[in-house]
């Protein structure tokens, strides 16, 4: 029996991955669950599954997970305290799919065991990506790639040479405003960014793929990934989702990736690697997609992805300001504090702001340096809001 964790189980992805395990319960010991607000489904998902202990991230809904829980046998914890020390259990295989720069830490504690961490929390690489992957190395662990193109790019990438390849191209949907004129841009309302075209995700994901942030990170997230250039990674605008990603090698050879945008294909692969097994997703029938279609990104509709590659360009810890003042922008967004373009240039200021700062982007990349870092970004982030909110 495999020994795994799932972070973030209430989530979008946790629960794609719970339907993939829950399917073979005699393949599975399941060690721990995690969640934040959601009780009823994060304790109703132990029980049936049988974990070992579910842990809330809130400290204050600790009561009711115990009365959720009662007489199940599974343990009840709370705290971000209590999530790090789940993530210390053994297990074989972690999912971590927590959202947001709340996942690096848990995730780090997971690599700590030498387990295999199939990371979906993209977060973790922008934020900390080489105190990740170094992380990893040493404590002999494995990390899998859980988005969709970067696992699309992996599988791409079996049996090939690394110094053959010489460019990723991860696509994008183009999100809920691909088509709309960009001067409509600054009136999109919350709802209307949070409908995604193709995919069904969890709602914070949804709206940076309407801003294109998600793209932004995974572009970083490519480089970390695959160890690529910045300027090995193309981003291409493909409004079907069919293909997530391609591999050019020296020869002129395209390598795609084609499937359905199912995100249990990017979980299974993982949970399986390095054999494929089956999975429950829909075949796909090429003639009744019947076209499928490019173009390529416009930086004045998505200014997002020219961010990211500044910050590329910057390194250190440019990413963990890029990333907490992109969740803190949402956040404003999300409460209606500011509209849809002010979140590029809110992270744009801070960025600028905290570039010309010593010791904050050129600090050695701890966890206690990110957490730093992470924490004055949000601050500045605030106040560069509040000013704007007038
Ligand atoms: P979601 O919002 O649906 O779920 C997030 C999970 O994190 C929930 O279980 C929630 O309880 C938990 N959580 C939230 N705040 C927390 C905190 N402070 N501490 C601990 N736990 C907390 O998100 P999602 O769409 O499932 O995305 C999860 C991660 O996977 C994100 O990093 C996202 O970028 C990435 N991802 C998602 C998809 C997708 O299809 N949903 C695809 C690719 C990558
Ligand atoms: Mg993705």
């Amino acid at each position: 029996m495999r020994r795994v964790s799932i972070f973030g189980a209430t989530g979008s992805i946790g629960q794609n991955t719970i339907d993939l395990i829950a399917r073979a319960p005699e393949d599975y010991h399941v060690v721990a669950l995690t969640g934040a607000s959601n009780i009823k489904l994060l304790a109703a998902d132990a029980i049936r599954l049988k974990a070992e202990v579910a842990v809330t991230a809130h400290e204050h809904l600790l009561p009711d997970l115990r009365t959720s829980l009662a007489g199940s046998g599974v343990e009840a914890q709370a705290g971000g305290q209590a999530i790090i020390e789940a993530a210390a259990r053994p297990a074989d295989w972690i999912m971590s799919a927590i959202v947001g720069a709340a996942g690096l830490a848990p995730g780090l504690q997971a690599l700590k065991q030498g387990t295999t961490l199939a990371l979906a929390n993209k977060e973790s690489l922008v934020c900390a990506g080489a105190l990740m992957l170094e992380t990893a190395k040493t404590h002999n662990a494995r990390l899998l790639p859980v988005d969709s193109e970067h696992s699309a790019v992996f599988q791409a990438l079996v049996g090939e040479d690394m110094a053959a390849v010489e460019r990723v191209i991860i696509t994008a949907s183009g999100g809920a405003f691909r088509d709309w004129p960009v001067e409509n841009l600054a009136q999109a309302t919350l709802d209307q960014a949070s409908s995604h075209p193709n995919w069904d995700m969890g709602q914070r994901i949804t709206i940076d793929s309407a801003s294109m942030f998600n793209k932004a990170m995974e572009l970083i997230e490519t480089r970390e990934y695959f160890g690529v250039r910045p300027d090995q990674i193309e981003v291409l605008v493909h409004p079907e989702s069919i293909i997530h990603a391609l591999v050019g090698f020296s020869d002129g050879a395209l390598m795609a990736h084609v499937g359905p945008p199912d995100m249990r294909h990017a979980i299974g692969y993982a949970l399986h690697w390095p054999s494929r097994r089956a999975l429950p997703v829909e075949r796909l029938d090429l003639a009744q997609v019947a076209t499928l279609s490019f173009r390529a990104p416009c930086d004045t509709r998505w200014p997002a992805l020219r961010l990211a590659r500044e910050v590329m360009e910057s390194g250190g810890l440019a990413g963990a300001v890029f990333n907490a003042s992109k969740e803190t922008a949402l956040d404003g967004f999300i409460a209606g504090e500011i509209g849809f373009n002010e979140m590029a240039m809110i992270v744009e200021e801070v960025l600028g702001i905290m570039s010309d700062t010593p010791n904050h982007i050129d600090a050695t990349m701890t966890l206690d340096n990110v957490a730093q870092v992470d924490h004055l970004a949000r601050q500045e982030s605030r106040r560069v809001i509040q000013k704007r909110a007038g």
